[in-house]
């Protein structure tokens, strides 16, 4: 594992960014980033690995066949990690295009490269070549009883065009290995959360409200379930399955802290009551801030992860409980406010570091 030399899709969002700190840190891979830098890519979440001789970004879109064989030919890699997506389920509602483009034509664009690449590896490296895609737990649906779990057997019943795209993603990453012997790998994921989070998703947006003294919006009455996973978590067990999962199963990846939307916001509050008491002027509590508004529409009432089958036959299991992980997400946005006053500015797209000099193709269709 230490020698080989991994291609990640998608690294300079919010999950790869973690993925590849992470291997950065713990590990001697060689890691090449591949990423469109859609407004969701912020290469300045990168900035602690960008120098690193082991690795290289190149600018593309996974819609690009030219550019991605180029990519394969000249990194050669040993693995490709797959987590370039369009991912925010309200934009998804606005505007579906780019989630089909991206998370479907592109992921068939980017199988269909792998492929082409793999069938030309000598006998060994194709052996040991992986293909993994990181999905999400949406893709399942909705969960009507309180006790119910989503496992690897769960039947697919995608709510949103985010979710049905993903899902269409999965079933054509399971159809490459079926159909052409691609091996490869498919991780299905819970909410994720953590530094680095764009602002627009659930938990920034709250922090970043309540520090500036605007209002927090819950959707409907809050009492949506979700099972949140602290990234770093998800980061490492997305390592652990590249290095130990079977060809071609399926492994749900969760935190076991299931709350509802109301209660991450009513957390986030009390934390910022103690470790930001200096409120915006006009604030008494931030609390006062919470605000309902009208619902999404399709919006799915309860996820939650049966996260059993990595346990048992990986060994992974999160090290963060949901109340550690949020204080640990609240105090790096107080202590971190470079980062996210230049995503709110829009500067972080005028800092685009580290980029390699081939394969500079950028998407017309996402930028
Ligand atoms: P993100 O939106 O933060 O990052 C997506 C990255 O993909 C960005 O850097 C963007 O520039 C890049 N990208 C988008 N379109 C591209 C294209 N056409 N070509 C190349 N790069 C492109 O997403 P995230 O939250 O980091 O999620 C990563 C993956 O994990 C996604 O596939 C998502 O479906 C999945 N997932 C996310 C969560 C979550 O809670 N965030 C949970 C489960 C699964």
């Amino acid at each position: 594992m230490n020698n080989s030399r991994i291609l990640v899709t998608g690294g300079a969002g919010f999950i790869g960014s973690a993925l590849i700190r992470h291997y950065a840190t713990c590990t001697e891979v060689q890691i090449a980033n591949l990423d469109a830098l859609t407004y969701a890519g912020n290469v300045e979440s990168l900035a602690s690995v960008v120098e690193a001789p082991r690795y290289r970004f190149y600018h593309a879109d996974i819609c690009d066949a030219a550019a991605l064989e180029q990519i394969f030919t000249e990194f050669q890699p040993d693995a490709v990690m797959h987590l370039a997506a369009e991912s925010h389920v309200d934009r998804s509602i606005d505007g579906p295009a780019s989630f089909i483009q991206t998370n479907i034509v592109g992921t068939y664009t980017l199988l269909e490269a792998c492929r082409a690449y793999w069938q030309g590896l000598p006998a060994e490296r194709k052996s040991a070549f992986r293909f993994h895609h990181i999905s999400t737990d949406e893709v399942y649906g909705d969960l009507e009883g309180t006790d119910d779990l989503f496992t690897e057997e769960t039947a697919y019943a995608p709510s949103s065009p985010y979710s049905a795209s993903k899902a269409s993603s999965d079933h054509l990453v399971r159809a490459w290995q079926r159909t052409y012997g691609l091996p490869v790998l498919i991780t299905n994921c819970s909410n994720n959360y953590g530094p680095y989070h764009f602002p627009e998703k659930l938990i920034p947006h709250v922090i970043l409200n309540a520090l500036h003294g605007k209002p927090i919006p819950v959707y409907g009455d809050g009492s949506q379930i979700r099972d949140w996973l602290y990234v770093e978590d998800h980061a490492r067990a997305l390592c652990r399955v590249l290095e130990a999962g079977k060809i071609g199963e399926t492994y749900n990846i969760g935190g076991h802290n299931e709350k509802r939307n109301i209660e991450v916001v009513e957390a986030i509050c009390a934390l910022l009551e103690e470790l930001a008491p200096e409120k915006p002027s006009g604030v008494a509590q931030y609390r006062d801030l919470i605000t309902f508004v009208k619902d999404r529409p399709g919006h799915d009432a309860r996820y939650a992860i049966d996260a059993s089958k990595i346990q048992r036959e990986l060994g992974w299991q999160p090290t963060e409980t949901f109340e550690s992980g949020i204080r640990k997400t609240v105090s790096w946005y107080l202590n971190n406010p470079e980062w996210w006053q230049r995503v709110l500015s829009g500067d972080y797209k005028l800092g685009r570091l580290g980029e390699t000099a081939s394969a500079q193709q950028t998407s017309g269709e996402n930028s």
